[in-house]
């Protein structure tokens, strides 16, 4: 199946793409919360979390705690959100699985 983002993936749609890898890659999010805010994207459009196999999801998880520490080390943020909106219901609009990444600074009450 095609989603926006396996056409991202394909470069049929541009992106900044920050990371590739066999199983995932990461851009910044079009319509960013902050500054910073990226994508972590599964390869294949695994549609929500329990079609996602346990080891991208494990893969994933890893590079999500890399995307922090860089985040943390270049922008110089607080915290971080990491978010997952799980199904239609949830905020879900592109049904490919991914991770956002949310850079967060003290006093900051953006919401998500
Ligand atoms: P939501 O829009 O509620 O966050 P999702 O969790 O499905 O729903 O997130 C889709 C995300 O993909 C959104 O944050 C959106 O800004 C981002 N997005 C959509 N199209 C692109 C694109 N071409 N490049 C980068 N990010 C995109």
């Amino acid at each position: 199946m095609e989603t926006i983002f396996t056409k991202i993936l394909k470069g049929e749609i541009p992106s900044v793409k920050l990371h590739e890898d066999e199983l995932c890659f990461a851009i910044l999010d079009i319509n960013p919360v902050n500054k910073g805010h990226l994508l972590l994207i599964t390869n294949e459009p695994y549609p929500d979390l329990q079609s996602c196999p346990d080891e991208v999801l494990a893969h994933l998880i890893r590079l999500a705690k890399l995307a922090d520490a860089k985040l943390r080390e270049h922008l110089h943020c607080d915290a971080t959100n990491l978010v997952v909106n799980n199904g239609r219901e949830s905020g879900q609009e592109v049904p490919h699985f991914h991770l956002h990444v949310i850079p967060r600074w003290k006093g900051d009450h953006k919401n998500i």
